[in-house]
């Protein structure tokens, strides 16, 4: 992959756990590999984003205030992010930048200054691939359990965990080591920055997430994202079966591809 400008990730199921219509900022947990994936990845200088569905906002379940402060705890977590774009409206509101639409990816790229095209988005459903296709941005995705079968398949690149992804997003990087430092034995160095583990990924082709300050949270109006913005958790459909986002409901994915409470397999 050509080394992008920027890496823009999804947030729930994919930086941290999906926990539904969570406004507790305790619990927020990483995924697994998140800290050491993105510092890779700032390390080289690419611009980090997020890009994230929060409807719930939109359906009245959470208020923005909850959502800031969830998303202040993910930057304490994984941070700092250099821009956060997030959709607060509902799906039915019509919006241009609730995935998969192109918007919150535009978004996000406009804030820190890249081209759509110069991005990757790493997310966890099919609707992350399609706004990163629509915006003309690449698509990595990391499944999870949830992830339905024909969105791995219809994925431009699959990757089995966030290092693998950023490894692969780094792999045509010409700053790459070529070589592995003479050293005695494998290990970390002073403050960590040694090979960088961008040995090729164990993934698998198929085919082919604020600045500190500034969070301003738009209001509600539909049409445009929150620049900066930290939207609430996504909504999180009741019913079972697909929702009217195409995703699955009813403890295993919910409106914004979320689990429902108690759904998340280990
Ligand atoms: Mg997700």
């Amino acid at each position: 992959m050509t080394r992008p400008a920027a890496v823009l990730f999804d947030r729930d199921d994919t930086l941290v756990e999906d926990v539904p219509y969570n406004g507790d900022p305790e619990k927020v947990r990483p995924m697994p590999g998140a800290r050491e994936a993105l510092d890779m990845l700032r390390r080289r200088g690419l611009r980090l984003g997020v890009v994230s569905n929060q409807s719930g906002i939109g359906r009245g379940l959470l208020t923005e205030a909850e959502v800031r402060a969830v998303n202040a705890r993910v930057d304490s977590l994984l941070g700092p992010f250099d821009a956060w774009a997030c959709c607060p409206h509902a799906p039915e509101d019509g919006c241009g930048c609730r995935k998969p639409a192109p918007g919150l990816v535009v978004e996000a790229a406009r804030l820190l200054g890249v081209r759509p095209e110069d991005c990757v988005v790493i997310g966890d459903i099919g609707s992350d691939m399609d706004a990163a296709r629509a915006a003309g941005a690449r698509g990595v995705l990391v499944p999870t359990a949830r992830t339905l079968p024909e969105e791995v398949a219809s994925a431009p690149h699959v990757c089995e965990d966030l290092l693998s992804a950023v490894r692969h997003v780094l792999r045509d990087d010409p700053r790459r080591p070529r070589a592995t430092p003479p050293r005695a034995a494998p290990g970390p160095v002073a403050d960590g920055r040694t090979a960088d583990g961008d040995a090729p990924a164990a993934d698998h082709s198929v085919g082919g997430h604020a600045p500190a300050a500034g969070r301003a949270v738009g209001g509600h109006a539909v049409g445009g994202p929150m620049a900066d913005g930290h939207a609430a958790a996504d909504g999180h459909a009741q019913a079972a079966g697909r929702t009217a986002d195409g995703h699955v409901a009813a403890g295993r994915r919910t409106a914004d591809g979320h689990a429902a409470a108690g759904g998340r397999p280990v």
